[in-house]
């Protein structure tokens, strides 16, 4: 890999880096606190381009790739953590209906979703499909011209305020993973509702809710790919967004570092800055090294991904690694300013309830050490795979 950035890139990081110091991170506590999802604010990232990062300027995107769009989520998570996770989901559902949808639905969804005029949710589980999210039973019965869907689809980020769902139903109930089909509905088709916003831990600025379809008409033309490939599409849709979400992981950690690590110079405690205790030092020293660790990890993977290869190891381990990192460091970011850590008056606590949630979506981390080792032993005419 190569570890230096292009001209561009940086001057892509500096875009989201400004845009975040000036219009996330003054407002982020207060939308957290007020449930407030701003849509003002998704206009500005469609402005700035950040919407349609993997699909082609044909298409209203930009193209410019994994790697790209990592630097842009780790800085918008420097701001806020709950946009920057609801862009990653955004780009992951306009690259899953540009790989996979027909012109006419490229045209149809993937443009006005790439220029920042629709915002896109993705939704595969349901309250019996979580880690096990073949079990789906979401059902799209074939009738003439399309499909008549019916079930309730749980804990869909941007819930209620996107407007172009990927959901994966069951159009084959004989079929575990095959029987799975994915569909692109559009909020306002009769039939389609939603339920209240979940009352959650953290990231209360990105709504979050159920998704209830009771006789809902989708015409077959609102089907993306082909029947029964909704399973896959699904789980290479979210190899790539656990790059994003660990792009995600690692803002948030260098975030509350960053806080932490300035408080330490500051606060006096026996008459010294408490960093100048080496219990302190040896703590920042340690946590500094492990968000760049999980830096590298994540860049690596998306380098991978933007190349074509193969990187559902990588994005796994990245993804493991760093929502993990960025639990700790949040955790420890808390534990150097004492009590003043755990108060709402400083940021730190709002970090470390953001964190948990990074270590359970888009796969939990035991999924992805399920995902991580079964790359790991996979084989190839009998002979395990040369990884390095
Ligand atoms: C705020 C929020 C936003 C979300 N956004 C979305 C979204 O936009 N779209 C969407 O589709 N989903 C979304 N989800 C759902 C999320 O992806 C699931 O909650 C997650 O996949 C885990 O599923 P579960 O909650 O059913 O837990 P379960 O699958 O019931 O797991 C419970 C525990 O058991 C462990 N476990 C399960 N199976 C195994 C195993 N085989 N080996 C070892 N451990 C195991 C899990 O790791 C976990 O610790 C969201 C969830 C939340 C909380």
């Amino acid at each position: 890999m190569d570890f230096k950035l292009t001209d561009e890139q940086r001057l892509i990081r500096k875009a989201a880096r400004d845009f975040a110091t000036k219009e996330l991170a003054p407002n982020a506590r207060e939308w957290e606190e007020t449930h407030t999802f701003s849509r003002a604010v998704f206009d500005k990232m469609g402005q700035l381009d950040f919407t349609g990062l993997y699909v082609p300027e044909e298409y209203g995107g930009t193209g410019v790739g994994r790697l790209t769009a990592a630097l842009i989520f780790e800085e918008l998570a420097k701001g806020c953590f709950a946009t920057a996770v609801y862009m990653s989901v955004h780009n992951m559902v306009v690259s899953l209906i540009y790989q996979y949808g027909n012109e006419e639905q490229r045209e149809r969804f993937v443009k006005p979703l790439a220029m920042g005029q629709k915002l896109g949710a993705y939704s595969l589980t349901e309250a019996d499909a979580g880690s096990d999210a073949a079990n789906l039973s979401c059902r799209a019965a074939k009738v003439d011209g399309g499909y008549l869907v019916n079930g309730t689809k749980l804990y869909v980020t941007s819930g209620g305020v996107a407007d172009i769902y990927a959901v994966m139903v069951r159009t084959d109930e004989s079929q575990k993973q095959k029987g799975i089909s994915a569909l692109a509905l559009e909020k306002g088709t009769p039939g389609f509702s939603f339920g209240p916003f979940e009352a959650k831990m953290g990231l209360n600025a990105t709504p979050c809710t159920e998704l209830h379809f009771q006789d809902c008409f989708v015409p077959d033309t609102n089907l993306l790919g082909e029947e029964g490939k909704g399973f896959n599409m699904a789980l290479g849709a979210l190899n790539g967004g656990r790059i994003g979400i660990g792009a995600c992981a690692v803002g948030l950690a260098q975030q509350a570092f960053d806080y932490a690590l300035n408080y330490a110079q500051k606060r006096v405690q026996f008459g010294r800055p408490i960093i100048s205790f080496q219990g302190l030092q040896f703590l920042v020293a340690d946590l500094a090294s492990e968000i760049e660790a999980s830096r590298l990890m994540i860049y690596r993977a998306g380098s991978l991904m933007d190349l074509g290869e193969q990187c559902a190891l990588e994005a796994a381990m990245g993804k493991r690694f760093a929502t993990d990192m960025a639990m700790r460091v949040t955790t420890e970011a808390v534990q150097i300013l004492g009590g003043y850590g755990y108060m709402k008056s400083y940021p730190v606590e709002m970090y470390m309830r953001f964190a948990k949630i990074a270590q359970i979506f888009e796969g939990t981390n035991q999924v992805q050490r399920i995902v991580i080792a079964r790359e790991l032993t996979k084989t190839k005419g009998g002979k395990r795979q040369d990884l390095y």
